[in-house]
């Protein structure tokens, strides 16, 4: 049988630049991630870094601000 020659450019074979602060997750070069007040967040954890930071603008449908 015969190997199959890795190409050098796979992404399991890079070392990771960065990791995700909110998941560990690895960020290797040309990812797309978010820096936000020293935390770092990939894609995945986008939704969840958005709803921390916003937490303080939170406002329930009838208790908030009157329009
Ligand atoms: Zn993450």
């Amino acid at each position: 049988m015969k190997r199959a020659a890795k190409r050098q450019t796979d992404p399991q074979r890079l070392r990771p630049g960065a990791c995700c602060t909110i998941c560990g997750g690895a960020l290797y070069p040309g990812d797309r991630y978010w820096q936000v007040n020293g935390v770092r967040s990939c894609e995945s954890c986008l939704a969840e870094l958005a709803r921390a930071e916003f937490a303080g603008h939170a406002v329930i449908c009838g208790e908030g601000e009157r329009l």
